[in-house]
């Protein structure tokens, strides 16, 4: 039964192929109409169709159906945000300028700041303190049109302190007008007060199983970088996680070249992010693989990395791209999706279609959205599917870069962007 009807919508598909020149990725209908039934897409497609349809009664309408004439305006599904960090405690916005007056990283941790900070500050903080903090962040990006929210643990940096982040994060969205994808960082720093191998081998037998066992987590990740975690320590941690039957992530390459990106596509990860120093043979790697390249543009630029990730190669080489902020605490603090699709063309190289594509499939692959759910593996209730979003406002050419997002009035309809596929 119809509950909500879009007419005259110009509608993002979004089934092209993300290296489509134009607006190739979006496979716009321009005439196009789209009908919600309860929780789910009932139709989208032509909006003749949907007038034919009503009208044979294949569709039927319920009583107090609300239609809504979209005049023209942008249709499309909700962003996703695949990768952040924003339920947290401290402030670290001091380091921003301790890093523009050329302190290094180890230089910051020396004075008291880096991950090892946010882990203090994030133990010490309350419940309360932390799930207003996260409800606020996901509020403000819920402005901006993003639908669907992965957040990661990783400053509580024990068991139970990752149990109890786990445990916020769902809390924090239940409270909020998005779905919200709990993701177990645990390889993310090493505990202060504990050896590197005995925190590895904590992670990778109990913490990993208890979250997957309580359903905390839909996924897991870790940090393989020179400094963070070795590839042998992450393939641990991961094929444990993917044991438990969660979604593997992985943060490759992004300081150094360690083979991360290969790393991930052994491991069958859903998506490797960063990815900024990752060479030909780790993108082969991930497209015989079908793991994800999660991009985060935002970061590289607030660390002035002079050497983004660039999309092409992913592109050519058939990997889907995603773009995702890495809000945190200390190296990417910048929140707005304008932004982020600007940063995707403007520092990765994607054009504005592929950066929305990137913000909107790409990010629903990253996080593995589209699995069967394993009966043997409970999980958190966030399963529920981008939802459309309504621009209104004519777009015009090559403005979905800039007018795209907060500058325009747009309000979220609930509903299935897979099933709009049918
Ligand atoms: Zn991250």
């Amino acid at each position: 039964m119809i509950s909500l009807s879009i007419r005259h919508a110009r509608l993002a598909t979004m089934e092209g192929a993300q290296a489509a020149p134009g607006d190739g990725p979006l496979a716009l209908i321009e005439d196009g109409g789209v009908a919600v039934d309860g929780e789910r897409i009932a139709f989208a497609g032509p909006d003749h169709e949907l007038a034919e349809k009503i009208a044979r009664g294949e569709l039927r309408r319920d009583r107090g159906a609300l239609e809504i004439d979209a005049a023209g305006a942008l249709v499309t599904p909700g962003f996703v945000d695949p990768h952040t960090h924003l339920l947290f405690a401290g402030d670290r916005s001091a380091e921003f300028a301790q890093r523009l007056s050329g302190a290094t990283y180890s230089e910051i941790a020396q004075t008291g700041g880096g991950i090892i900070s946010t882990v203090q500050s994030t133990r010490a903080a309350s419940d309360e303190h932390l799930v207003e903090g996260a409800r606020q962040r996901l509020a403000r990006l819920t402005r901006g049109g993003v639908t669907t929210v992965e957040v990661k643990s990783g400053y509580g940096a024990s068991i139970e302190q990752e149990l109890r982040l786990l445990r916020l994060i769902r809390q924090a969205g239940q409270g909020a007008s998005c779905d919200v994808v709990p993701t177990l960082l645990g390889l993310h720093t090493v505990p202060p007060e504990m050896d590197r191998h005995a925190w590895v081998k904590v992670v990778s037998t109990e913490l990993t199983t208890e979250a997957a066992q309580q359903g905390l987590a839909h996924g897991c990740d870790a940090f393989c970088d020179k400094g963070a975690f070795t590839t042998d320590e992450c393939r641990t941690a991961l094929e444990a996680g993917v044991r438990a039957g969660l979604a593997a992530h992985l943060h490759a390459d992004q300081l150094t070249n360690t083979a991360g990106a290969a790393l991930a596509a052994v491991i069958g990860c859903s998506s490797a992010d960063h990815l900024e120093r990752t060479g030909a043979a780790g993108v082969e790697a991930m497209a015989r693989a079908g793991t994800t390249a999660v991009l985060l543009p935002l970061a590289a630029w607030f660390l002035r990395d002079s050497k983004p990730a660039q999309a092409a190669p992913f592109l050519a080489a058939g990997v889907p791209v995603a773009l995702g902020s890495n809000l945190n605490p200390g190296s990417q603090r910048m929140e707005g999706s304008s932004l982020l699709l600007a940063a995707g063309c403007l520092f990765s190289g994607l054009s504005p279609a592929q950066a929305l594509w990137a913000c909107t499939v790409g990010a629903s692959r990253a996080l593995h959205m589209d699995a069967p759910p394993r009966p043997d593996h409970p999980r958190p209730p966030h399963r529920s599917p981008p939802q459309l979003r309504l621009t209104v406002r004519e777009r015009r050419q090559n403005d979905c870069t800039t007018e795209h997002t907060e500058s325009t009035e747009s309000f979220l309809v609930p509903g299935s962007c897979a099933s709009a596929r049918s």
